[in-house]
Protein backbone atom coordinates (compact mmCIF):
# COMPACT_ATOMS: atom_id res chain seq x y z
CA UNK A 1 0.00 0.00 0.00
CA UNK A 2 1.46 3.42 -0.67
CA UNK A 3 1.84 5.33 2.37
CA UNK A 4 0.83 8.84 2.66
CA UNK A 5 2.95 11.73 4.58
CA UNK A 6 1.30 11.98 7.52
CA UNK A 7 2.87 15.64 8.24
CA UNK A 8 0.59 17.06 5.53
CA UNK A 9 -2.60 15.11 7.06
CA UNK A 10 -5.24 17.30 9.38
CA UNK A 11 -7.87 15.49 11.55
CA UNK A 12 -9.67 18.99 12.35
CA UNK A 13 -13.23 19.47 13.82
CA UNK A 14 -15.38 22.98 13.45
CA UNK A 15 -16.45 23.88 17.45
CA UNK A 16 -19.58 26.63 18.06
CA UNK A 17 -22.09 27.52 19.68
CA UNK A 18 -25.33 26.90 17.93
CA UNK A 19 -25.79 29.99 15.68
CA UNK A 20 -22.40 30.98 15.84
CA UNK A 21 -21.80 30.54 12.23
CA UNK A 22 -20.65 27.17 11.97
CA UNK A 23 -22.19 25.34 9.03
CA UNK A 24 -21.84 28.40 7.33
CA UNK A 25 -17.69 28.37 7.72
CA UNK A 26 -17.93 24.88 6.81
CA UNK A 27 -19.61 25.25 3.77
CA UNK A 28 -17.08 28.12 2.29
CA UNK A 29 -14.25 25.76 3.92
CA UNK A 30 -15.81 23.16 1.39
CA UNK A 31 -16.44 25.07 -1.26
CA UNK A 32 -13.14 27.21 -1.51
CA UNK A 33 -11.14 23.44 -1.08
CA UNK A 34 -13.60 22.02 -4.08
CA UNK A 35 -12.92 25.06 -6.24
CA UNK A 36 -10.67 23.54 -8.26
CA UNK A 37 -12.71 21.25 -10.00
CA UNK A 38 -15.53 24.40 -10.36
CA UNK A 39 -13.20 26.80 -11.94
CA UNK A 40 -14.27 27.69 -15.35
CA UNK A 41 -17.94 26.30 -14.90
CA UNK A 42 -19.79 29.82 -14.55
CA UNK A 43 -18.32 33.28 -13.20
CA UNK A 44 -16.60 32.14 -9.85
CA UNK A 45 -19.44 34.85 -7.68
CA UNK A 46 -22.09 32.76 -8.80
CA UNK A 47 -20.60 29.13 -8.76
CA UNK A 48 -20.53 29.73 -5.18
CA UNK A 49 -23.61 30.08 -4.86
CA UNK A 50 -24.64 27.72 -6.82
CA UNK A 51 -22.47 24.84 -5.41
CA UNK A 52 -23.32 25.81 -2.04
CA UNK A 53 -27.40 25.47 -2.68
CA UNK A 54 -26.95 22.37 -4.47
CA UNK A 55 -24.58 21.04 -1.18
CA UNK A 56 -27.35 22.65 0.85
CA UNK A 57 -30.18 20.90 -0.60
CA UNK A 58 -27.98 17.60 -0.27
CA UNK A 59 -27.81 18.34 2.74
CA UNK A 60 -24.17 16.51 2.41
CA UNK A 61 -21.88 19.10 5.33
CA UNK A 62 -24.76 17.92 7.73
CA UNK A 63 -24.70 14.13 7.34
CA UNK A 64 -21.34 13.21 6.96
CA UNK A 65 -19.33 12.27 10.07
CA UNK A 66 -16.23 12.81 8.33
CA UNK A 67 -15.60 14.87 4.84
CA UNK A 68 -12.08 14.84 2.93
CA UNK A 69 -11.22 17.78 1.35
CA UNK A 70 -7.48 19.10 -0.07
CA UNK A 71 -6.09 22.98 0.42
CA UNK A 72 -2.64 23.12 -1.20
CA UNK A 73 -0.41 19.55 -0.11
CA UNK A 74 -2.76 19.01 2.73
CA UNK A 75 -5.54 16.61 3.07
CA UNK A 76 -7.99 17.69 5.76
CA UNK A 77 -10.59 15.80 7.22
CA UNK A 78 -13.35 17.86 8.74
CA UNK A 79 -15.11 15.84 11.40
CA UNK A 80 -18.45 16.56 12.19
CA UNK A 81 -19.13 18.20 15.85
CA UNK A 82 -22.93 18.57 16.40
CA UNK A 83 -22.84 22.03 18.01
CA UNK A 84 -26.47 21.28 19.82
CA UNK A 85 -25.98 21.21 23.89
CA UNK A 86 -28.30 17.94 23.38
CA UNK A 87 -25.16 16.48 21.85
CA UNK A 88 -22.75 17.45 23.72
CA UNK A 89 -21.99 13.83 24.28
CA UNK A 90 -21.32 13.41 20.83
CA UNK A 91 -19.24 16.22 20.93
CA UNK A 92 -16.78 14.61 23.29
CA UNK A 93 -16.74 11.25 21.25
CA UNK A 94 -15.44 13.51 18.39
CA UNK A 95 -13.03 15.54 20.39
CA UNK A 96 -11.09 12.30 21.18
CA UNK A 97 -10.97 11.57 17.17
CA UNK A 98 -9.93 14.72 15.81
CA UNK A 99 -6.44 16.27 16.13
CA UNK A 100 -7.20 19.85 16.51
CA UNK A 101 -9.95 21.99 16.21
CA UNK A 102 -11.11 25.75 14.75
CA UNK A 103 -13.61 27.19 17.58
CA UNK A 104 -16.06 29.70 15.27
CA UNK A 105 -17.35 32.38 17.58
CA UNK A 106 -19.78 35.25 17.02
CA UNK A 107 -18.44 38.38 16.79
CA UNK A 108 -21.77 39.82 18.39
CA UNK A 109 -22.42 37.51 20.37
CA UNK A 110 -18.68 36.40 21.81
CA UNK A 111 -18.60 34.03 24.16
CA UNK A 112 -21.82 32.38 24.85
CA UNK A 113 -22.67 29.68 27.62
CA UNK A 114 -22.54 26.58 24.71
CA UNK A 115 -18.90 27.99 23.64
CA UNK A 116 -17.77 27.53 27.45
CA UNK A 117 -19.24 24.02 27.26
CA UNK A 118 -17.72 22.87 24.19
CA UNK A 119 -13.90 24.75 25.19
CA UNK A 120 -14.34 22.71 28.44
CA UNK A 121 -14.42 19.48 26.65
CA UNK A 122 -11.80 20.22 24.08
CA UNK A 123 -9.76 20.92 26.97
CA UNK A 124 -10.61 18.19 28.83
CA UNK A 125 -9.19 16.16 25.45
CA UNK A 126 -6.23 18.54 24.68
CA UNK A 127 -7.28 19.28 21.90
CA UNK A 128 -5.38 22.36 20.35
CA UNK A 129 -7.65 25.44 19.02
CA UNK A 130 -7.63 27.76 16.26
CA UNK A 131 -10.04 30.71 16.81
CA UNK A 132 -12.31 32.42 14.32
CA UNK A 133 -14.36 35.31 15.26
CA UNK A 134 -17.29 35.36 12.47
CA UNK A 135 -19.91 37.63 11.39
CA UNK A 136 -17.36 40.96 11.89
CA UNK A 137 -19.78 42.24 8.66
CA UNK A 138 -22.81 42.70 11.47
CA UNK A 139 -23.91 45.50 13.29
CA UNK A 140 -22.54 45.37 16.75
CA UNK A 141 -19.32 42.82 15.97
CA UNK A 142 -16.49 43.75 18.26
CA UNK A 143 -13.20 41.79 17.30
CA UNK A 144 -11.33 43.02 20.59
CA UNK A 145 -14.22 42.36 23.03
CA UNK A 146 -14.73 38.81 22.05
CA UNK A 147 -10.75 38.33 22.31
CA UNK A 148 -11.34 40.05 25.83
CA UNK A 149 -14.09 37.60 26.60
CA UNK A 150 -12.17 34.40 25.74
CA UNK A 151 -9.07 35.57 28.12
CA UNK A 152 -11.85 36.24 31.47
CA UNK A 153 -14.40 33.69 30.71
CA UNK A 154 -12.83 30.62 29.10
CA UNK A 155 -9.22 31.46 30.28
CA UNK A 156 -7.53 31.13 27.14
CA UNK A 157 -4.26 32.50 25.73
CA UNK A 158 -6.04 34.09 23.05
CA UNK A 159 -3.42 35.58 20.74
CA UNK A 160 -4.94 37.57 17.81
CA UNK A 161 -2.68 37.00 14.67
CA UNK A 162 -5.44 39.40 12.65
CA UNK A 163 -7.12 42.75 13.03
CA UNK A 164 -9.80 43.09 10.82
CA UNK A 165 -9.89 45.92 8.48
CA UNK A 166 -13.25 47.88 9.09
CA UNK A 167 -16.33 46.42 10.61
CA UNK A 168 -20.18 46.06 10.51
CA UNK A 169 -20.56 47.47 6.64
CA UNK A 170 -17.27 48.59 6.27
CA UNK A 171 -15.47 45.06 7.39
CA UNK A 172 -13.04 44.37 3.93
CA UNK A 173 -10.59 42.03 5.23
CA UNK A 174 -7.94 41.83 7.77
CA UNK A 175 -4.21 42.66 8.32
CA UNK A 176 -2.05 39.50 8.67
CA UNK A 177 -0.08 40.70 12.00
CA UNK A 178 2.47 37.36 10.76
CA UNK A 179 3.66 38.42 7.65
CA UNK A 180 3.06 42.31 7.92
CA UNK A 181 0.57 42.26 5.16
CA UNK A 182 -3.10 43.20 4.55
CA UNK A 183 -5.54 41.28 3.19
CA UNK A 184 -8.25 43.13 1.15
CA UNK A 185 -11.58 41.70 -0.07
CA UNK A 186 -12.88 43.65 -3.08
CA UNK A 187 -16.51 42.82 -3.91
CA UNK A 188 -15.17 43.05 -7.65
CA UNK A 189 -12.82 40.16 -7.34
CA UNK A 190 -15.77 37.43 -6.00
CA UNK A 191 -15.04 35.47 -3.76
CA UNK A 192 -11.36 36.46 -3.69
CA UNK A 193 -8.68 38.48 -2.17
CA UNK A 194 -5.64 40.54 -2.94
CA UNK A 195 -2.92 41.22 -0.53
CA UNK A 196 -1.46 44.94 -0.09
CA UNK A 197 0.38 47.41 2.69
CA UNK A 198 -1.45 47.71 5.55
CA UNK A 199 -4.00 50.70 4.90
CA UNK A 200 -1.70 54.11 6.46
CA UNK A 201 -5.04 54.40 9.13
CA UNK A 202 -4.41 50.98 10.48
CA UNK A 203 -0.84 50.91 10.25
CA UNK A 204 -0.36 51.92 14.38
CA UNK A 205 -3.01 49.96 15.25
CA UNK A 206 -1.36 47.17 13.29
CA UNK A 207 2.30 47.77 14.81
CA UNK A 208 0.90 47.79 18.28
CA UNK A 209 -1.17 44.13 17.95
CA UNK A 210 1.97 43.08 16.39
CA UNK A 211 4.42 43.74 19.22
CA UNK A 212 1.68 42.65 21.68
CA UNK A 213 1.47 38.78 19.50
CA UNK A 214 5.27 38.51 19.53
CA UNK A 215 5.39 39.54 23.54
CA UNK A 216 3.32 36.78 24.48
CA UNK A 217 4.75 34.84 21.64
CA UNK A 218 8.24 35.39 22.99
CA UNK A 219 7.38 33.47 26.23
CA UNK A 220 7.12 30.06 24.62
CA UNK A 221 10.52 30.29 22.78
CA UNK A 222 13.88 31.55 24.21
CA UNK A 223 15.48 32.44 20.99
CA UNK A 224 12.25 34.78 20.01
CA UNK A 225 12.73 36.12 23.22
CA UNK A 226 16.08 36.87 22.84
CA UNK A 227 15.18 38.85 19.61
CA UNK A 228 12.21 40.19 20.80
CA UNK A 229 14.20 41.45 24.17
CA UNK A 230 17.10 43.17 21.94
CA UNK A 231 14.54 44.90 19.43
CA UNK A 232 15.63 42.77 16.50
CA UNK A 233 13.92 41.82 13.88
CA UNK A 234 11.88 38.49 14.38
CA UNK A 235 11.86 36.42 11.08
CA UNK A 236 8.67 35.45 9.82
CA UNK A 237 9.49 32.10 9.30
CA UNK A 238 10.37 31.82 13.29
CA UNK A 239 7.17 33.51 14.27
CA UNK A 240 5.05 30.85 12.62
CA UNK A 241 7.01 27.87 14.01
CA UNK A 242 6.47 29.31 17.73
CA UNK A 243 2.58 29.32 17.14
CA UNK A 244 2.72 26.13 16.01
CA UNK A 245 4.59 24.79 18.94
CA UNK A 246 2.50 26.99 21.88
CA UNK A 247 -1.16 26.15 19.77
CA UNK A 248 -0.15 22.62 19.64
CA UNK A 249 1.42 22.81 23.26
CA UNK A 250 -2.25 23.85 24.35
CA UNK A 251 -0.45 27.24 25.81
CA UNK A 252 -2.30 30.04 23.20
CA UNK A 253 -5.00 30.27 20.63
CA UNK A 254 -4.32 31.78 17.89
CA UNK A 255 -7.03 34.17 17.29
CA UNK A 256 -8.46 35.08 13.55
CA UNK A 257 -11.34 37.52 11.82
CA UNK A 258 -13.90 37.39 8.82
CA UNK A 259 -17.60 37.27 7.50
CA UNK A 260 -18.05 33.66 6.22
CA UNK A 261 -21.42 34.41 5.19
CA UNK A 262 -19.37 37.10 3.02
CA UNK A 263 -17.11 35.09 1.94
CA UNK A 264 -13.97 37.09 3.64
CA UNK A 265 -11.16 35.27 5.82
CA UNK A 266 -11.91 31.54 5.19
CA UNK A 267 -9.37 30.61 3.08
CA UNK A 268 -6.57 32.64 5.58
CA UNK A 269 -8.12 30.59 7.74
CA UNK A 270 -7.71 27.29 5.97
CA UNK A 271 -3.81 28.70 5.83
CA UNK A 272 -3.89 28.49 9.66
CA UNK A 273 -5.24 25.27 9.57
CA UNK A 274 -2.42 23.91 7.84
CA UNK A 275 0.50 26.02 9.30
CA UNK A 276 -0.24 26.02 12.92
CA UNK A 277 -3.03 22.80 13.84
CA UNK A 278 -1.19 19.62 14.36
CA UNK A 279 -0.92 16.41 12.30
CA UNK A 280 -1.48 12.74 12.98
CA UNK A 281 2.98 12.63 13.88
CA UNK A 282 2.12 15.42 16.61
CA UNK A 283 -0.52 13.83 18.51
CA UNK A 284 1.32 11.33 21.18
CA UNK A 285 0.95 7.45 21.24
CA UNK A 286 -2.42 6.52 22.86
CA UNK A 287 -2.93 4.23 25.57
CA UNK A 288 -5.57 1.25 25.05
CA UNK A 289 -6.12 -1.81 27.13
CA UNK A 290 -6.46 -5.49 26.66
CA UNK A 291 -10.18 -6.49 26.12
CA UNK A 292 -9.19 -9.63 28.54
CA UNK A 293 -7.91 -7.64 31.04
CA UNK A 294 -8.68 -4.01 31.34
CA UNK A 295 -5.80 -3.26 33.80
CA UNK A 296 -3.33 -4.47 31.22
CA UNK A 297 -2.31 -1.24 29.36
CA UNK A 298 -0.83 -1.66 25.70
CA UNK A 299 0.78 1.36 23.50
CA UNK A 300 -0.82 1.67 20.24
CA UNK A 301 1.77 3.28 17.87
CA UNK A 302 0.62 5.67 15.04
CA UNK A 303 2.75 3.61 12.45
CA UNK A 304 1.71 2.06 9.74
CA UNK A 305 3.91 -0.97 10.13
CA UNK A 306 2.03 -1.51 13.93
CA UNK A 307 -0.93 -4.13 14.60
CA UNK A 308 -4.11 -2.22 12.96
CA UNK A 309 -6.55 -0.93 15.64
CA UNK A 310 -9.48 1.94 14.80
CA UNK A 311 -12.15 3.47 16.95
CA UNK A 312 -15.50 3.17 14.95
CA UNK A 313 -16.65 6.96 16.24
CA UNK A 314 -19.81 6.71 14.64
CA UNK A 315 -22.74 4.44 11.88
CA UNK A 316 -24.27 6.54 9.31
CA UNK A 317 -26.46 4.95 6.77
CA UNK A 318 -25.41 6.77 3.77
CA UNK A 319 -28.44 6.79 0.73
CA UNK A 320 -26.55 5.31 -1.45
CA UNK A 321 -23.99 2.66 0.34
CA UNK A 322 -26.33 2.21 2.96
CA UNK A 323 -24.92 1.57 6.28
CA UNK A 324 -21.07 3.21 7.23
CA UNK A 325 -19.24 2.83 9.94
CA UNK A 326 -16.37 5.88 9.92
CA UNK A 327 -13.33 5.03 11.81
CA UNK A 328 -10.09 6.91 12.67
CA UNK A 329 -7.25 4.82 12.31
CA UNK A 330 -5.08 4.46 15.39
CA UNK A 331 -2.60 2.41 14.28
CA UNK A 332 -1.34 -0.42 11.63
CA UNK A 333 -2.81 -0.06 8.39
CA UNK A 334 -6.23 -1.49 6.51
CA UNK A 335 -6.83 -3.05 3.25
CA UNK A 336 -9.82 -4.19 1.33
CA UNK A 337 -10.48 -8.38 1.88
CA UNK A 338 -8.52 -7.95 5.56
CA UNK A 339 -10.33 -9.02 8.70
CA UNK A 340 -10.90 -7.05 11.75
CA UNK A 341 -11.99 -8.15 14.84
CA UNK A 342 -14.10 -6.69 17.18
CA UNK A 343 -13.69 -6.89 20.76
CA UNK A 344 -16.56 -6.11 21.84
CA UNK A 345 -18.58 -8.83 19.88
CA UNK A 346 -15.67 -10.95 19.91
CA UNK A 347 -16.13 -11.67 15.98
CA UNK A 348 -13.79 -10.76 12.99
CA UNK A 349 -16.17 -9.16 9.92
CA UNK A 350 -14.29 -8.73 6.69
CA UNK A 351 -13.74 -5.73 5.15
CA UNK A 352 -15.18 -5.07 1.49
CA UNK A 353 -14.64 -1.25 0.49
CA UNK A 354 -13.11 1.37 2.40
CA UNK A 355 -14.49 5.01 1.40
CA UNK A 356 -13.11 8.49 1.78
CA UNK A 357 -16.25 10.87 2.21
CA UNK A 358 -15.77 14.39 0.14
CA UNK A 359 -18.26 16.85 0.07
CA UNK A 360 -19.78 15.97 -3.58
CA UNK A 361 -18.26 12.48 -4.12
CA UNK A 362 -16.87 9.13 -2.50
CA UNK A 363 -13.86 7.95 -3.53
CA UNK A 364 -12.80 4.18 -3.20
CA UNK A 365 -9.43 3.68 -1.64
CA UNK A 366 -7.49 0.64 -1.64
CA UNK A 367 -6.39 0.71 1.74
CA UNK A 368 -5.64 3.06 4.53
CA UNK A 369 -2.51 3.73 7.17
CA UNK A 370 -2.58 5.49 10.94
CA UNK A 371 -3.56 9.02 11.11
CA UNK A 372 -6.24 8.69 8.90
CA UNK A 373 -9.98 8.51 8.23
CA UNK A 374 -11.81 6.16 6.61
CA UNK A 375 -15.62 4.97 6.23
CA UNK A 376 -16.26 1.15 5.57
CA UNK A 377 -19.61 0.41 4.74
CA UNK A 378 -20.77 -3.49 5.25
CA UNK A 379 -20.07 -3.81 8.43
CA UNK A 380 -22.83 -5.30 10.29
CA UNK A 381 -21.92 -5.84 13.97
CA UNK A 382 -20.00 -2.86 14.31
CA UNK A 383 -21.68 -0.02 16.83
CA UNK A 384 -20.27 3.40 17.37
CA UNK A 385 -17.57 3.49 19.85
CA UNK A 386 -16.40 0.18 18.92
CA UNK A 387 -12.76 -0.55 18.55
CA UNK A 388 -11.66 -2.91 15.17
CA UNK A 389 -8.31 -4.34 15.68
CA UNK A 390 -6.17 -6.82 14.78
CA UNK A 391 -7.06 -10.41 16.19
CA UNK A 392 -3.74 -11.15 16.69
CA UNK A 393 -3.30 -8.32 19.01
CA UNK A 394 -6.68 -7.46 20.41
CA UNK A 395 -7.01 -4.46 22.08
CA UNK A 396 -9.75 -1.61 23.52
CA UNK A 397 -9.69 1.96 22.52
CA UNK A 398 -12.72 3.58 24.26
CA UNK A 399 -11.35 4.45 27.17
CA UNK A 400 -8.54 6.68 25.16
CA UNK A 401 -6.47 8.52 27.38
CA UNK A 402 -4.24 10.93 25.54
CA UNK A 403 -0.76 11.59 27.49
CA UNK A 404 0.79 14.99 26.98
CA UNK A 405 1.20 15.82 23.09
CA UNK A 406 4.49 15.43 21.51
CA UNK A 407 5.51 18.27 19.36
CA UNK A 408 7.37 17.88 16.52
CA UNK A 409 8.78 21.23 14.85
CA UNK A 410 9.58 20.09 11.07
P1 LIG B 1 -24.49 27.32 13.05
O1 LIG B 1 -25.73 27.13 13.83
O2 LIG B 1 -23.31 27.66 13.92
O3 LIG B 1 -24.18 26.19 12.10
O4 LIG B 1 -24.70 28.65 12.19
P2 LIG B 1 -25.06 28.88 10.65
O5 LIG B 1 -23.86 28.73 9.80
O6 LIG B 1 -26.27 28.09 10.31
O7 LIG B 1 -25.41 30.43 10.70
C1 LIG B 1 -26.46 30.94 11.46
C2 LIG B 1 -27.02 32.18 10.79
O8 LIG B 1 -26.01 33.19 10.74
C3 LIG B 1 -27.43 31.92 9.35
O9 LIG B 1 -28.57 32.69 9.09
C4 LIG B 1 -26.24 32.43 8.54
O10 LIG B 1 -26.60 32.87 7.26
C5 LIG B 1 -25.76 33.58 9.40
N1 LIG B 1 -24.31 33.82 9.24
C6 LIG B 1 -23.31 32.91 9.26
N2 LIG B 1 -22.12 33.51 9.08
C7 LIG B 1 -22.38 34.83 8.96
C8 LIG B 1 -21.55 35.98 8.75
O11 LIG B 1 -20.33 35.91 8.63
N3 LIG B 1 -22.20 37.18 8.71
C9 LIG B 1 -23.55 37.30 8.82
N4 LIG B 1 -24.08 38.50 8.75
N5 LIG B 1 -24.35 36.24 9.01
C10 LIG B 1 -23.78 35.03 9.07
Amino acid sequence: MQGIDLSTVRNIGIAAHIDAGKTTTTERILFYTGRKHKLGETHEGAATMDWMEQERERGITITSAATTCFWGDCLINIIDTPGHVDFTVEVERSMRVLDGAVSVFCAVGGVEPQSETVWRQADKYGVPRIAFVNKMDRVGADFSAVVAQMRKRLGAKAVPIQIPIGVEDGFSGMVDLVNRKAIIYDDTLGTEFHTADIPPQLEEEAEIARLEMLEMLADYDDEMMELYLEGSEIPVEMIKRVIRKATIGLDIVPVLCGSAFKNKGVQPLLDAVVAYLPSPLDMPHIVAVDPDDTSNEIEVKAAANEPFAALAFKIMVDPFVGRLAFCRIYSGHIESGMSVYNPNTRRSERVGRILRMHANKREEMDGAQAGLIVAIPGLKQVRTGDTLCDEKRPVLLENLTFPEPVISLS
